[in-house]
């Protein structure tokens, strides 16, 4: 069995008392204790059905910025109450929660919210320390933003041959929940040191042999003398439900989800344009990335010349122009598309 010590933050206590201190920390008022009477307009017990669904969103960190924006890009125009807690959507019967990212799985276990945008890894950690508490939580889209991965790392001078080298060490990390699941797996036994930040400084200050760590670059391990040894968990944000909506609230969600949906292949898709020869029109489309059916209409003027319009559901490299134009192509135009609906 592994075996756990927990060094900050006794990691039994309950989520709410979690909630309230996170919420006193970053200033935020406890959405459960609004006061229904206050003149503000958006202090409606958020508890209460009103028709409008609730999504929760990272105050403020690595996920924010892309969170709005996705809802913004949705066509949810977003206006901030003064507690900065909350934000009511005006176009549309959404109301946002902005809360820190370890909060998000409370308050859709607890119904304050129905959908929310976190890391898999959180959530993951989460639905390991608590299974029952957060098993109705269903990750719903991954949203292809704050992609990391949940790592082991040692010290260069470390002999690291296998995760086997990990047996009777002692490992520090934010992810003890993810980190045993592994460990067990493997069937390595070792100490777990529960870590809420720096975890990268606890090699060289000799509180653990390793750490397990959320990586994107892996500056910061190099910065601190670390190797990235296995990787555990590949992460991204992701939309997130529970599986209290009516009907009412259910069909909110899927509005939403539809537009969210568009947004992103939008994202992923090019418009692009060019003038081909009739006779390389094949081999023109043949070279089309991910386009079924483009559009080709006459060029004024040009008997042996067309123009060709297609929607290429991913990137399109510079090698695949080069091709395209090696195929006779010329007048190549590749453009971002905005919005899209079938
Ligand atoms: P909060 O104050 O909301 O608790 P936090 O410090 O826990 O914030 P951030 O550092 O903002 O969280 O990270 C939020 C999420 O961003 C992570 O859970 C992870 O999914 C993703 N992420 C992407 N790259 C990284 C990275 N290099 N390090 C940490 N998280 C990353
Ligand atoms: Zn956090």
């Amino acid at each position: 069995m592994t075996k756990t010590k927990t060094m900050t933050k006794n990691m039994t206590k309950t989520m709410a008392k979690t909630m309230a201190k996170n919420m006193a920390r970053t200033g935020a008022t406890n959405p459960l204790a609004t006061n229904p009477l206050s003149t503000n307009p958006l202090s409606t017990n958020p508890m209460s059905g009103d028709g409008r669904l609730k999504i929760a969103l990272q105050k403020s960190g690595r996920l924010s910025e892309m969170s709005v924006g996705l809802l913004e890009k949705a066509g949810i125009s977003l206006t901030k109450s003064r507690d900065q807690l909350l934000c009511r959507a005006h176009n549309f019967p959404l109301d946002v929660f902005l809360v820190r990212d370890d909060d998000i799985p409370a308050f859709l276990a607890t119904n304050v919210c129905q959908v929310g945008i976190l890391g898999q890894n959180a959530l993951l950690e989460k639905q390991a320390l608590f299974a029952e508490k957060y098993a109705a939580l269903e990750e719903v889209m991954a949203l292809g933003f704050g992609r990391c991965r949940l790592s082991i790392a040692t010290p260069t001078s470390f002999e690291y041959r296998s995760v086997d080298s990990l047996n009777g060490k002692t490992i520090a990390t934010s992810y003890r929940g993810l980190l045993e699941a592994y460990l067990r797996d493997k069937g390595v036994e070792a100490d777990i040191v529960t870590m809420e930040g720096a975890v990268e400084v606890a090699p060289r200050t000799h509180l653990a042999d390793a750490i397990c760590d959320l990586v994107s670059t892996g500056n910061t391990l190099i910065s601190n003398g670390l190797q990235e040894q296995d990787v555990i968990l590949q992460s991204q944000a992701v939309l997130i439900k529970n599986n209290n909506m009516d009907s009412e609230l259910q069909e909110i969600y899927e509005k939403i989800l539809s537009r969210i949906r568009a947004v992103l292949r939008a994202d992923n898709s090019r418009y692009i344009m060019l003038n081909s020869p009739i006779d390389s029109l094949d081999a023109i489309k043949a070279v089309l990335p991910g386009s079924a059916s483009p559009t080709v209409m006459p060029l004024q003027g040009r008997e042996d010349m067309v123009a060709v319009h297609a929607v290429c559901e991913e990137e399109v490299f510079w090698t695949t122009m080069e091709e395209l134009h090696r195929n006779g192509a010329n007048s190549i135009l590749v453009v971002p598309i905005e919005k899209m609906l079938d």
